[in-house]
């Protein structure tokens, strides 16, 4: 019976797409960008979060899904793509912002589960009634599922962008997708109302690298657009040390003297000048004063 509305909504869905019926009439802009990285997964782009995707001949997984009519669209391009029917194995959620569940609600009757971090679900519980938006299996420090012939890893480091960040592994690919573990060349989000910690995220990204090697491909949640939201070891490294930056910056200007006030004038920090912001909460100015915290709690 439910497989029968699935397969109707699908069809539904897909109809709507081809005919461009009003509902689901996406512009060129609002129906993002597929590209394919290698041993089926690949990534898609529109607004929101990186979303990342496998899809082999006997599975399918999403990480993350950025806002309802994106998750739509994502949802008719998988379909497109994926090699027979049925529901998602998995959508992972690498940390609760909106920006990287807000899709949830749409993908919820396509996917066996939704997984993410339990801090992640409490954040996520705590902003929203609707239960289809809450991941259904959570984990505390690793957990691990099979889509297919690839097998997935979701690992818990401890406090970094939140407390709830969760670092996705696609093992035989070699692909991990960090979610906002990585902004790349962006003044990131340090969202320190969720138990961000500055040292935590920047030890973090070492241990992630060291872990894994030379050859692993990297998606990031957020990247400048002359540099995007692939990289490598690396680009990693560069923002680990945006972040230890951050925290040599307040710590010297602590030791010298300095107030605070003057101390936020800092206008660039050497080696990332060219990191962009998106907006005020992401900025030069916000991050040094949540370094200047860090030090002093
Ligand atoms: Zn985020």
């Amino acid at each position: 019976m439910s497989v029968t509305r699935r397969d109707f909504i699908l069809n539904s869905l897909m109809a709507a797409g081809l005919l461009g019926m009003p509902t689901f009439a996406f512009s060129k802009q609002q129906s993002g960008q597929f590209q394919s990285l290698r041993r089926n997964v690949g990534i898609y782009s529109n607004r929101g979060g990186t979303i990342g995707w496998l899809i082999n001949r006997r599975g399918a997984v999403v990480v993350d899904t950025q806002f309802p009519d994106e998750a739509n669209a994502a949802i008719i391009g998988l379909k497109e793509r994926q090699r027979r029917s049925g529901l998602l194995d998995a959508v992972i959620n690498t940390h609760h912002h909106g920006d990287h569940t807000g899709g949830n609600g749409v993908f919820r009757e396509y996917t066996k589960t939704i997984i993410a971090h339990k801090e992640a679900r409490n954040y996520l519980a705590a902003t929203t009634s609707n239960e289809a938006m809450l991941p259904d299996t959570v984990f505390d420090n690793h957990h691990q599922l099979s889509s297919g012939d690839e097998r997935i890893h979701l690992n818990y480091y401890g406090k970094a962008h939140t407390s709830g960040d969760a670092v996705i592994v696609f093992e035989r690919a070699n692909i991990i997708h960090m979610g906002d573990l990585m902004f790349n060349r962006v003044h990131p989000f340090i969202d320190t109302g969720s138990g961000a910690s500055i040292k935590g995220w920047a030890d973090l990204l070492k241990n992630v690298r060291n872990t894994h090697d030379n050859d692993t491909q990297y998606i990031f949640g957020h990247g400048h657009q002359e540099f995007g939201v692939l990289g490598s070891s690396a680009d990693v490294h560069h923002f680990q040390n945006y972040l230890e930056a951050l925290l040599s910056y307040a710590h010297d200007a602590i030791a010298k003297g300095k107030s605070k006030e003057e101390f936020l004038e800092t206008e660039s920090m050497k080696g990332f000048e060219n990191f962009v912001s998106f907006g005020a909460r992401l900025s030069l100015r916000a991050n040094l004063e949540k370094a200047w915290d860090e030090i002093c709690a």
